[in-house]
């Protein structure tokens, strides 16, 4: 088999905080060919790293070696309704699943933010939506299909394979290259998606109960402003009122904010203290209201965010406790620090904090050891590149994994941090000595091609430069 590839190829992630440049860059379009290159790269001593979307802003793909990436293994090949499942290649996004439910009267019952991402690159990190009822992207995977590091193909079933199942779900391409993809699925259903703006202090006060009420619900708050805006999403028998014509407005309004952020990114830069200026601009931007829609039309962001002025975006997860006192400590956190830096004339954070609940996570790489049917909290915060972002990110970062329990998003930004492999290890603890035995124990990578030297440094105490 010969396959074409680019030599010296240059790659840089959605965010633009990393680049590298690829020796090999492959864009296959079958199993078959992922087997070739693999089987070659190994002959041959070489690694290999995938991608899918590219959005994430860790370098869990960084290669200077050879680099996949599925953008061309994207078809839909089987979606049924009794029971509701789909099937497919990793390079389909999340967009084109979100059709194809609709055609077919199928839902995932948690959605992401954005349709571009991959299928692969989801289940690789375990991506997370915003229902306490329903955990991560990883959660739903019946089945998958990889080649290994050897370039075999395997079949990971949920049911039958166990803790084998449990690591693969969530495996950052650690166990090989997902080349099939089976969810579950539910029958769809209606949401009526309410945003309301609220005072901070009462709406993070009420956060517990507003949980508790809500299948769905979500907080933003941009800087600088007073109110924050809740989302809440319900399951409803109500037909929908979110029509084709409302759609086309709101992506309208996306490309509108997407061209004006070109021209606001150089203006924050140049004159910072007008970030609060633009935050209640933005916070405005989010509109009260009610809307009843097909669950799989309940989602934030558009295409148009991959033409935005790229963000940058550090994100953790822990438990909410009872009374979600840890999420009002991470929340205020933020807050704090983003004053103070205002205080010493830098304005580091200028897009939008949010906070979420997510369900249950058996992935081994998802769960803290123990916890696995608890409901976790998800904060995260964005903004646009500046040359206070990296000190402000890493100061608060540090705070958040200080909650107990608390990890970094596997997708965002905690390369930096001083001794994240250590905290990585305490805090997924016998998970993540598990999911290191199984992949030596089942030979699924033998002489570890899949492993970049950010990962090394991660799982293999390897110095990460
Ligand atoms: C605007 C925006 C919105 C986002 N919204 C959310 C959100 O709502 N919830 C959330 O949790 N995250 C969110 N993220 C983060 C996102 O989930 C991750 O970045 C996700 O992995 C991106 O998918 P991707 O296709 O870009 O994957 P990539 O970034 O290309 O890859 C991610 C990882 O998956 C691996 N991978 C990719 N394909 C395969 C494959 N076929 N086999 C094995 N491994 C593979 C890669 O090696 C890498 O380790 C968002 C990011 C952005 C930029």
């Amino acid at each position: 088999m010969t396959l074409s590839y680019q030599n010296h190829y240059h790659w840089q992630n959605h965010g633009k905080n990393l680049s590298s440049v690829a020796d090999r860059y492959y864009e296959p379009t079958s199993a078959a060919e992922i087997q070739h290159i693999v089987q070659t790269a190994r002959q041959q001593g070489r690694k290999v790293r995938v991608v899918g979307d590219s959005h994430s802003w860790s370098p869990l793909a960084v290669t200077s070696d050879i680099l996949i990436c599925t953008k061309r293994f994207n078809k839909i090949l089987d979606i049924s309704t009794d029971p509701p499942r789909i099937t497919v290649e990793p390079g389909v996004t999340v967009g084109d699943t979100l059709r194809a439910f609709m055609q077919h009267g199928v839902c995932l019952p948690m959605n992401v933010d954005l349709p571009t991402l991959t299928i692969g690159g989801a289940v690789s990190v375990g991506a997370n939506g915003f229902s306490k009822r329903w955990g991560t992207y990883s959660e739903f995977v019946e089945e998958v299909e990889l080649v290994d590091g050897t370039g075999e193909i395997r079949q990971i079933h949920r049911e039958r394979d166990g803790d084998v199942w449990r690591a693969v779900a969530c495996s950052l391409g650690l166990f090989g290259i997902f080349t099939k993809i089976t969810l579950a699925l539910q029958p769809t259903f209606n949401v009526r998606v309410v945003n309301r703006k609220i005072e901070m202090r009462q709406a993070l006060d009420d956060a517990a109960t507003v949980f508790a009420q809500h299948d769905y619900a979500q907080y933003f708050w941009f800087p600088f402003n007073r109110e924050v805006t809740l989302q809440t999403s319900d399951v409803t028998d109500a037909p929908a009122t979110w029509t084709k014509g409302k759609q086309r407005r709101k992506d309208l309004n996306g490309w509108f904010e997407t061209v004006a952020t070109h021209v606001v990114k150089p203006l924050l830069l140049g004159f910072p203290r007008i970030t609060p200026l633009f935050a209640r601009f933005a916070s405005d931007s989010m509109k009260a209201g009610v809307e009843v829609m097909d669950q799989s039309e309940n989602m934030l962001l558009g295409e148009w965010i991959n033409d935005m002025v790229p963000s940058l975006n550090a994100s953790v997860s822990f438990s909410p406790g009872d009374d979600c006192a840890p999420l009002r400590t991470a929340w205020f956190d933020a807050v704090d620090l983003v004053e103070a830096n205002a205080k010493a004339g830098k304005y580091p954070a200028n897009l939008a904090m949010n906070t979420r609940l997510f369900g249950k996570n058996t992935a081994l790489l998802h769960c803290i050891a123990g916890d696995a049917n608890d409901v976790t909290c998800n904060i995260q915060i964005t903004s646009f590149n500046n040359p206070h972002w990296d000190t402000f990110k890493n100061d608060l970062m540090a705070r958040w994994l200080a909650l107990p329990g608390s990890r970094p998003h596997w997708a965002k930004q905690y390369q930096d941090l001083p001794d994240i492999a250590g905290r990585l290890r305490a805090v997924y603890g016998d998970n993540l000595s598990t999911f290191l035995r199984l992949r030596q124990q089942h030979h699924f990578d033998p002489d570890n091609i899949f492993v970049n030297p950010f990962l090394a440094g991660l799982f293999f105490n390897e110095p990460y430069v």
